[in-house]
């Protein structure tokens, strides 16, 4: 480097980390993450594409915008309100505090008047319990894929779980029913065809070596035609002539029927109905965080509780808090999404194409995350152009449309309506930089 050259008069590291804006920052970033900045201001300058005078001012700017976690808030204008690479279900008011003042320390495991230990999550076990009176018992693990692992092995493990070839269905990318439960060790009885399953079917299969029933509502698709296939309390009648249980994997996480979602399975009904458990998601229609809620009978849920593997896909107390709060708290994000007044969207949608010089077209919303297929959420899109989705994506705050047909849509019906003017002004930055399109 030569004596004039001005990459000479780069502020050093140790100066670079001792700035103002790095010190106020050091109690949110770690020291690693700093340097990184630091390094990343002095590489620019070394390039050329800053002067060595704006190396510190770069810093202090991107050490300001560096958040501990990549992960960023997305407004979803998609119209999905179970959107699975949006991280499903977005948390109630209620559900967020909880999760805040459960990160720190917390009873979930002790009794605070007697200070002995008390019973794990006894509280989300409660509020379960009288969201869905029909269930005498309730357990709380990971996700439904535990729920399922954690019955199918309590049950069934080096037995047989009975199941429908019909209901032998692939929930998202890879993750399909009939291999995880061949993981743990329990072999599938299939029965039935595709399309057509009857209750001979089911008891020609069940003998000494069953261990259980398996009942599936395959939420992602739908057989049309010539179909049949044996609900809940045909195979209840099954399952009680022979002493063996019934498993019900409803997915989806309705407690009750939601006039909403007609067709759509619930916990209630699949428990009046004879299930000896029932296994649904947090995240999907219940609106809560990631879990797999276990209802049912005191004894079959107090088996699947004891047996080791509960230990393995036990929740955390974050989820514990947040979906105690879910049930506890005002209606949550999903079940305000679907049931949205169809006239309110309308206007908002109009005020939204207004102020950005669009049009609004009609447009379904759907259920997603596996559930309601087929079930449109009738609403509104303001449609923009194509070209508008990639900078709606990467803006702050980034939005996700829905591209479809040619078009960018913005379906405003999982936007919290606190959110429209940040949408707004998200959308006419995102059009501006197409150059006078739109
Ligand atoms: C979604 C779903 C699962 C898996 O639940 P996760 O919470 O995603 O693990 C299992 N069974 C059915 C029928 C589902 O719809």
């Amino acid at each position: 480097m030569a004596q004039d050259d001005p990459r000479r008069s780069i502020p050093r590291t140790d100066q670079l980390l001792g700035l103002p804006a790095v010190e106020r920052a050091r109690e949110r970033l770690g020291e690693h993450v700093l340097r990184d900045v630091v390094h990343t201001a002095q590489q620019r300058a070394r390039r050329g594409e800053i002067t060595p005078g704006e190396v510190a001012a770069a810093v202090g700017a991107a050490v300001a915008a560096r958040t501990a976690t990549a992960l960023r808030p997305v407004l979803n204008a998609t119209g999905v309100v179970v959107h699975t690479n949006l991280g499903r279900a977005p948390l109630s008011a209620a559900a967020r505090e909880a999760l805040a003042a459960a990160a720190g320390y917390v009873d979930v495991e002790l009794d605070l008047t007697t200070g002995a230990r008390s019973r794990r999550g006894t509280a989300a076990r409660e509020a379960l319990l009288a969201a869905c009176p029909a269930a005498e018992e309730a357990l709380v693990v990971n996700n439904g894929a535990a729920a399922l692992v954690l019955a199918t092995t309590a049950l069934a493990a080096g037995r047989e779980v009975v199941v429908s070839r019909g209901e032998l269905v692939e929930i998202g990318a890879g993750f399909r029913l009939p291999e995880l439960i061949a993981s743990t060790g329990a072999r599938l009885r299939e029965v039935g065809t595709t399309n057509r399953t009857h209750p001979e079917d089911y008891a020609r299969a069940i003998g000494p070596d069953t261990g259980c029933l398996l009942k599936v509502h395959p939420s992602n698709f739908r057989v049309e035609g010539f179909t049949a296939e044996v609900g809940t309390a045909g195979l209840h009648e099954l399952a009680a002539a022979h002493g063996v249980p019934l498993v019900a994997d409803l997915g989806s996480g309705l407690l009750v029927p939601d006039p909403a979602l007609p067709g759509e399975p619930d916990v209630t009904t699949a428990l009046e109905d004879g299930a000896d458990v029932v296994l649904v998601s947090g995240d999907k229609l219940l609106g809560g965080p990631q879990a797999g809620v276990l209802l049912g009978r005191a004894e079959t849920v107090a088996r699947l509780a004891a047996h080791p593997l509960a230990r393995a896909v036990r929740a955390d107390k974050l989820a514990l808090a947040a979906l105690e709060a879910t049930l506890a708290g005002g209606p949550p994000p999903v079940a305000r999404a679907l049931h949205a007044d169809p006239e309110r969207l309308r206007a908002r949608a109009e005020e939204l194409a207004a102020a950005v010089g669009a049009p609004v077209v009609a447009h379904d919303g759907r259920v997603g995350g596996g559930g309601a297929p087929g079930v449109p959420l009738p609403g509104w899109a303001v449609r923009l152009p194509e070209a508008a989705a990639a900078p709606l994506r990467a803006g702050e705050p980034a939005v996700l449309p829905r591209v479809h047909g040619g078009a960018c849509l913005l379906d405003l019906r999982c936007v919290p309506e606190a959110d429209d003017a940040r949408l707004r002004a998200a959308v006419r930055t995102a059009l501006a930089g197409l150059g006078g399109e739109g």
